[in-house]
């Protein structure tokens, strides 16, 4: 088990053109720790199979390092850097019976055959593959294989890290649950570094206990489900997590705050003040709509909105409204009695969050200092006024 290390890495198929090099993978930095369940998530072309295929060595990155436990791996092939990787269809031997195809990758490393068989028995037992064992694996459905491809993942125990590629793809939403909880389970009892790549949020939360979100070629935000859903660092993680996803608008400056349409918005002051240090003008504003407030009678500082559509999902609904031009979402518990044609909508400071450029602007305090976040880069201001300091 290994800790892994991506230092500047970067990676594009394109190997002719210069300058303009279209990338798949965008210069990053990123560790994931030994032991870890992680779940690498995003659309599909984002770059997820890229990324993994050179953490297992499968293909070689255009610039920067693959680095295990501290030691670059670079030049090290997919043997030699001991990783076990999980496909998307099943890569299995036809012509072998299932137990010769889980036992092979502890052949091929010249284990006693004694350990060979309790070995595959264990996994054979975790994956229920045991009524199978005996039979050749042309003979099986597509589910089967595929268990049978990630039990050939899964059989040794000495991997630096197990990496799975959307395996669940041929598998039936029934079984996929249940996979799911193995996997996680097998996690527990191995304390293995995992890797599980896919595009659906539900299949990331339940077996990671950390997310990287990827778009466009880029890690976008590490963090746990919980912190993804209440602080998403990018625009696209709050878009992407959640459903629906966050309410997002594009604002202007005003005095005081940010308007959109004819509808002005208040910022506390601590956010004001990081905005007007930066004069980007793609500024967006989003909220997700667990957070709203809605009332069904004017209140202070909330924006009426016309009721459009309410779909009732029986233990909540979810108001479609709309304030000006704009579209927004709102989710109601089911002991809120909806709105009829008119609701009253606020956004609670906490969960109203500013995006500049798409990345997320927040200010953190470390020690005396605030560093305000933004994107990659972070300023760090000393002495600074009681004011940000109070609301930090
Ligand atoms: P994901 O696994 O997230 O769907 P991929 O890593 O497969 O994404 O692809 C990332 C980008 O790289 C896409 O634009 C894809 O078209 C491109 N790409 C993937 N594999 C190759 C390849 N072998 N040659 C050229 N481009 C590729
Ligand atoms: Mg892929």
């Amino acid at each position: 088990m290994s800790e892994i290390h991506l230092k500047s890495l970067a990676h594009s198929y394109d190997k002719t053109a210069s300058g303009s090099q279209v990338y798949a993978l965008r210069e990053m930095n990123h560790v994931w720790e030994q032991g870890g369940a992680y779940a690498l998530l995003g659309p599909s072309g984002c770059g997820k199979s890229t990324l993994l295929n050179i953490i297992s060595g499968l293909l070689t990155p255009s610039s920067g390092e693959v680095r295990f436990d501290g030691k670059v791996v670079n030049h090290l092939s997919p043997q030699e850097r001991n990783i076990a990787q999980v496909f998307q269809f099943p890569v299995i031997y036809d012509s072998m019976t299932v137990f010769d195809n889980l036992a092979f990758p502890l052949r091929n490393m010249k284990m006693a055959e004694a350990k060979v068989i309790s070995r595959v028995h264990d996994i054979a037992n975790i994956l229920e593959l045991h009524p199978l064992l005996k039979r050749k694996a042309r003979n099986l459905t597509a589910d089967e294989k595929q268990k049978v491809s990630m039990g050939r993942g899964l059989v040794r125990d000495d991997v630096s890290a197990i990496l799975f590629d959307e395996p669940l793809t041929v598998i039936d939403p029934q079984l996929k649950w249940k996979l799911r909880r193995k996997l996680k389970q097998i996690h527990e009892q191995f304390e293995l570094t995992m890797i599980y790549v896919t595009h659906d949020q539900l299949e990331a939360s339940t077996f990671a206990d950390k997310i990287a979100v990827m778009y466009d070629g880029k890690i976008v935000q590490f963090g746990t489900p919980r912190e993804l859903f209440e602080n998403p660092k990018h625009t696209f993680v709050g878009y992407f997590i959640g459903s629906p996803g966050m309410n997002l608008f594009s604002v202007q400056r005003t005095e005081g705050g940010v308007r959109f349409a004819d509808v002005s918005i208040p910022l506390e002051t601590s956010k004001q003040k990081l905005l007007d240090d930066l004069p980007q003008t793609n500024i967006k504003i989003g909220i997700r709509p667990e957070f709203i407030h809605v009332w069904n009678k004017p209140t202070t500082d909330a924006f009426e909105c016309q009721v459009q559509h309410i779909e009732d999902l029986g233990t909540y609904k979810i108001l479609t409204l709309t304030l000006g031009e704009h579209t927004i979402k709102a989710r109601l518990g089911e002991d809120h009695l909806p709105p009829e044609q008119v609701a009253y909508i606020s956004f609670p400071e906490q969960w109203l969050k500013l995006y500049v450029d798409e990345y997320l602007v927040e200010d953190t305090m470390l020690d005396s200092d605030i560093t305000i976040t933004h994107g990659e880069q972070s300023i760090t201001q000393k002495h600074i006024s009681t004011e940000v300091n109070r609301h930090a």
